[in-house]
């Protein structure tokens, strides 16, 4: 039974709140206040304008009604701006996406036309649709999109959220290269439209492209796709690859405890492409996001942005938590209880200073190493605690390189994107002192 499933919740209070009511009109101000909210959104999404099968103001329609605050847009290598015509039956959702389309937005919106006896569709551009689904602090559209890039048949994909202008793919000759060389186009950018821009790796296991040793030492990027909901994207790894939340470990050690580089953090996204079809095997939306706590309620793209560069997000496949709170030597993660029958367990993973510092090479039957991910000692996001219940407690020992914490529900998750999968939630690393 469902007891509660509060989206947007506030928590706290506010410092001064001033409602005037004027009038008749019931104005209320908020300034400066100490309240924090969470807001929940996907970075990750495709639509007709790359290859989606459904119109973009079909999936910002779903978007809005399913309790999201925020969703970014991220076409491979395009901007939903400028003018494209598109035969209806060259669309990837074809005529029944355009049915779809037509009964929920009328004919008045959609804007199709006869050209050599094939119907022709407009693609609406972000700027066109935005105000149909967007309102003042409760719902909001982002510019994004997947660079998408490759290094001899590898695909390296990344996306830049909240950019202005199309970055092309910069290419590069090696893996790591092509990685820095898009990174730099982003902070290019971002000095360029004194906007920021949240650049993140997408799905590092996806054509087994990236390893942890590829990511860690890639200079201005800290956010990767812990979780993808798209069916080809292995975030479990296999025999012979590491899993993504294996690669998160390794580069949170090598990155804090050697190279002196900043924390990685860990995402959640849809990466939806199929609006048609639901199951296993299908790139679906609502199954993975992140949660972003703000103490301004202005609800921007900025806002959201350099929330998330602060690290103050957690990444969800489900699990949804009231609270994370370090008070001095405890960190305290509170999970919300949805249903009677769901229980909990928090695993708290690090490594502590002075770990075994030796690797090896992942080898295969012949004995030659592999081109992957290393073997660490276990040492290394070592699980330091496990809980269980919807309130979980770690004591900061101090001698941790860094903490994070992982939540999984005793509930299935709906709609998996793999089989056998639970509801999780991910805790974004913090670093003792
Ligand atoms: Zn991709
Ligand atoms: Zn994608």
């Amino acid at each position: 039974m469902k007891i509660t499933s509060p989206i947007f919740r506030w928590t706290g209070v506010c410092s001064w709140l001033a409602v005037l009511h004027l009038s008749g009109i019931l104005f209320t101000e908020a300034g400066e206040d100490s309240s924090t909210r969470w807001w929940k959104g996907n970075l990750h999404t495709h639509s007709h304008w790359s290859d989606g099968d459904d119109y973009p103001e079909m999936i910002a329609d779903w978007f809005e009604k399913h309790g999201y605050q925020f969703l970014a847009f991220s076409e491979h290598n395009v901007i939903a701006e400028g003018k494209r015509w598109t035969p209806v039956a060259g669309t990837k959702g074809g005529a029944d996406a355009y049915e779809k389309y037509i009964h929920r937005f009328g004919p008045r919106w959609v804007e199709s036309k006869i050209q050599d006896k094939q119907l022709m569709v407009r693609l609406r551009t972000l700027d066109e649709f935005r105000h149909l689904f967007e309102r003042p602090n409760q719902f909001l559209l982002i510019r994004g999109e997947e660079i998408t890039d490759s290094f001899e048949g590898a695909p390296v994909h990344m996306n830049a959220t909240n950019l202005k202008n199309l970055i092309p793919a910069q290419g590069g000759n090696n893996i790591v290269e092509v990685m820095q060389n898009n990174i730099q186009a982003m902070l290019d950018q971002e000095k360029a439209i004194g906007r920021p821009i949240l650049p993140h790796i997408n799905h590092p296991n996806f054509g087994w492209a990236l390893t942890a040793e590829d990511m860690l030492q890639v200079r201005g990027e800290d956010f990767f796709e812990v979780y993808n909901g798209h069916p080809a994207v292995r975030n479990f790894g296999d025999l012979h690859h590491a899993s993504t939340e294996r690669m998160w470990d390794i580069m949170l050690t090598r990155r804090l405890g050697h190279l002196g580089m900043p924390i990685m953090y860990g995402l959640a996204t849809d990466d939806s492409h199929d609006y048609h079809q639901t199951g296993l095997g299908h790139s679906n939306l609502g199954r993975g996001w992140i949660m972003v706590r703000s103490g301004n309620r202005h609800l921007t793209p900025e806002n959201v942005v350099n929330s998330i560069k602060k690290g103050d997000f957690y990444a969800s496949s489900g699990v949804e938590l009231e609270d994370i709170q370090r008070k001095e030597k405890k960190w305290i993660i509170t999970i919300q209880s949805r249903y009677e029958d769901e229980t909990f367990t928090v695993r708290f993973i690090g490594t502590r200073k002075g770990y075994p510092q030796e690797s090896k090479p992942v080898l295969d039957e012949m004995g030659n190493a592999l081109p992957v991910t290393r073997i660490y000692p276990p040492e290394v996001g070592k699980v330091l605690l496990t809980t269980k219940g919807w309130k979980a407690v770690y004591p900061i020992q101090g001698d941790e390189i860094y903490i994070r914490a992982v939540v999984t529900s005793s509930r299935k998750k709906t709609n998996p994107y793999a089989r056998g999968e639970f509801e999780q939630a991910w805790i974004q690393p913090i670093i003792p002192e």
